[in-house]
């Protein structure tokens, strides 16, 4: 089934600059913006600037051009932040979440980077 994608969710109106973020990159393709709720001493979000609703529908529709903004979005905020480990950085977490199982709260993708702190375990054990 395709996905619909809802172009009132939040992050298309912080692209449409109707609500404001504070910027942390900007390129092509992508955007990155702190998160308005840290989980971490750094917690940005990149967001593509296409109508894609989280990771499967971005790899399956969008453009080879789109996907590498994206990517190297990631890793210019990441080095921007001074985290990563290849510069002497202390690391970092990326996290995308995807529909309810997922626990997706706003259906545009989205990457977490998280950093500053020891992250701690990937998940909360089964219960
Ligand atoms: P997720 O649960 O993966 O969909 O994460 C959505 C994230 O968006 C959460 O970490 C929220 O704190 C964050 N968020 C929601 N509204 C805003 C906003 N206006 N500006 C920045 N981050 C936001």
């Amino acid at each position: 089934m395709p996905y619909t994608y809802d172009d009132q969710n939040i992050f298309a109106k912080i692209l449409r600059g109707e609500i404001p973020c504070t910027k942390v990159l900007e390129t092509d393709h992508a955007l990155a913006f702190t998160d308005i709720a840290p989980k971490a001493p750094h917690h940005v979000l990149v967001i593509p600037k296409g109508p894609y609703v989280c990771h499967d529908h971005f790899a399956l529709d969008a453009s080879d051009a789109e996907i590498a903004d994206f990517t190297r979005a990631i890793g210019k905020v990441c080095a921007q932040l001074g985290i990563t480990p290849g510069a002497d950085g202390a690391g970092y977490r990326l996290i995308s979440n995807a529909g309810s199982d997922g626990v997706q709260e706003v259906p545009h993708l989205h990457v977490h980077i998280l950093a500053g702190r020891n992250i701690g375990p990937m998940v909360m054990a089964a219960s």
